[in-house]
């Protein structure tokens, strides 16, 4: 059985606690390889190694360590196939997809190329008479990123870039269910030039997590995963002293207009509702068109662009549109709540429950569904599905589709389809979520700007990667200087004098 390690101190080392999760290949239900999670003991001298090699981190010149990340930026490019591999071989997702997670990640690293930039402090000149004001950003010292299982190598690249350039250490401890991206990621990173501790990938559960808020040395968790567990770690890092910024989980609507392109917007639904398997914390799960009209033309546009997707391993090719689901907990958990839409009342369009695929009997797939008249009390629309999934629910006006989102208790991502920019504009201006698209389906930011959600998506406040990221992984240092009359009033002396 193939054994994931821990990165430590630079090189891979075993686990020693006796414990391991499995992890499986998600098309076929097999499990391929195992985890060891992190005792306390274990987890503690990695922080204890990291706080030490964050030192010297800390006192190489800004632009020496954007230099690691151009570097790191190159090998990423060079290695693209290696690291979709990986992702795909533990996620299941497609392998163009997988090119797609490690892309976006990539552009984070982008940006930290231009750490030294983001790092500059403010001057005053004359805040008083003779007095100078300038602040500095300096690095926390050892911080945290935890990480999800659906982006294995996105979102520990949004973690590490702008920490380990701003002279952070960072304990890295990824989802147990995807890890090998971490280990590759911190290999690279140390071809780049990373000295070895700055960057400590463990891997591990729950105990590792708690581990991590407990320990003294932790000064900041950066945290992307389910909503109950965000708010968790929120309360538990926040409550020791840390910062903690702790996004959870989503609830993505879009809105379509009676005069939106309904093709279009039948094809962004397609795409981001049912891409990685609606595994996408801004995958759309909810459809709201305005007016039974649109409702109806949608649905049929809907329908045959749905029962024409192929579901498939990522081995099979670039004709499959998205892999299985992760575990066998989360295919019965969305075959549950199919059910239950079906027993409260919903429409249930196409059904993807029945899918078998030959050769992968016991793979974790589900087709894609979709519902049609779901309403805000059933527990499809209340709960985060996080599968092939799409709801659509009928609203009858505009401020009706606009109140469904505000009142949805989660606020990351939304979208509207239309071609009136006035209705466009006052959703955009309107609405209590991070994240917004205009004709555009999954609106995740740019990485020079921020990425963060509103209500139960996000706790904290800073968003992540972008000009956030660097406030967050550092902290500010004011100093005001006054300096008395010297040299320049008593000119140069050629006396001999003493040293007083
Ligand atoms: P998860 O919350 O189960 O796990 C996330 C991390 O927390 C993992 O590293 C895991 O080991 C750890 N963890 C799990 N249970 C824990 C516990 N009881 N105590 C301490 N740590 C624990 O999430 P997941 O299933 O890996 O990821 C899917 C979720 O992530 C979805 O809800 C999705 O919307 C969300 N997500 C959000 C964003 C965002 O930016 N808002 C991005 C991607 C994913």
């Amino acid at each position: 059985m193939k054994e994931i390690c821990h990165w430590i101190d630079g090189k891979e080392v075993a686990g020693t606690s006796g414990r391991y999760a499995d992890i499986y290949n998600p098309a076929t239900g097999e499990v391929q390889a195992r985890v060891a999670l992190a005792s306390p003991e274990e987890l503690a001298a990695a922080i204890a190694s990291a706080e030490k090699a964050q030192v010297g981190w800390a006192a190489t010149n800004p632009q020496r360590r954007a230099r690691v990340m151009m570097k790191l930026g190159q090998l990423i490019n060079e290695n693209m196939d290696m690291l979709a591999e990986l992702v795909s071989r533990e996620h299941g997702k497609t392998l163009p997809d997988a090119r797609g997670d490690v892309q976006r990640g990539l552009e984070v690293i982008e940006v930290c190329m231009g750490a030294p930039g983001m790092l500059k402090g403010e001057f005053t000149d004359n805040g008083g008479p003779g007095i100078d004001l300038y602040s500095m950003r300096q690095p926390l010292g050892v911080v945290a990123g935890i990480t999800p299982f659906n982006f294995p190598a996105m979102i520990p690249l949004w973690k590490m870039g702008p920490a380990l350039a701003a002279g952070n250490a960072m304990i890295l401890k990824p989802s147990e269910r995807v890890p090998s991206t971490s280990i590759a990621l911190a290999r690279l990173a140390q071809e780049a030039g990373l000295p070895d501790g700055v960057l400590q990938v463990v891997n591990g559960d729950k105990e590792a997590v708690d581990g991590i808020l407990d320990n003294p040395a932790i000064q900041a968790v950066g945290f992307v995963g389910s909503t109950p567990i965000a708010q968790y770690i929120y309360g538990r890092a926040a409550s020791n002293g840390k910062r903690a910024q702790c996004f959870g989980g989503a609830k993505n609507h879009m809105l379509i207009m009676p005069d939106a392109d309904l093709d279009k917007a039948a094809d962004a639904l397609v795409g981001a509702g049912f891409g990685a398997a609606g595994e996408r914390c801004m995958a759309i799960s909810v459809a709201v068109p305005v007016g039974d009209k649109t409702a109806d033309a949608l649905i049929e546009r809907l329908i045959p662009k749905i029962e024409k997707l192929k579901v498939g391993p990522y081995t099979a090719g670039d004709d499959v549109d998205f892999g299985p689901v992760i575990t066998k907990a989360a295919q019965d958990r969305i075959n549950r709540l199919i059910a239950s839409g079906v027993d409260q009342g919903a429409k249930l369009v196409v059904d993807g429950r029945q899918l078998k695929i030959q050769g992968y009997e016991n793979g974790f797939f589900c087709g894609p569904s979709l519902f049609d008249r779901v309403t805000p009390d059933m527990e499809i629309y209340r709960e985060e599905i996080f599968g092939p999934v799409l709801s659509t629910v009928r609203a009858q006006s505009y401020d009706e589709a606009l109140k469904l989102v505000m009142d949805n208790e989660y606020g990351n991502g939304t979208a509207i389809y239309t071609a009136d920019g006035d209705t466009a504009r006052d959703f955009a201006s309107r609405v209590n979520v991070g994240m917004v698209g205009i004709n555009f389906p999954i609106p995740v930011p740019l990485s020079y700007y921020t990425f963060g959600g509103w209500k139960k998506s996000a706790f904290g406040d800073l968003n992540q990667y972008g000009p956030d990221a660097f406030r967050f992984y550092t902290k500010t240092k004011t100093v005001t200087a006054r300096w008395f009359s010297g040299i320049k009033d008593e000119g140069a002396s050629l006396n001999f004098k003493a040293m007083d």
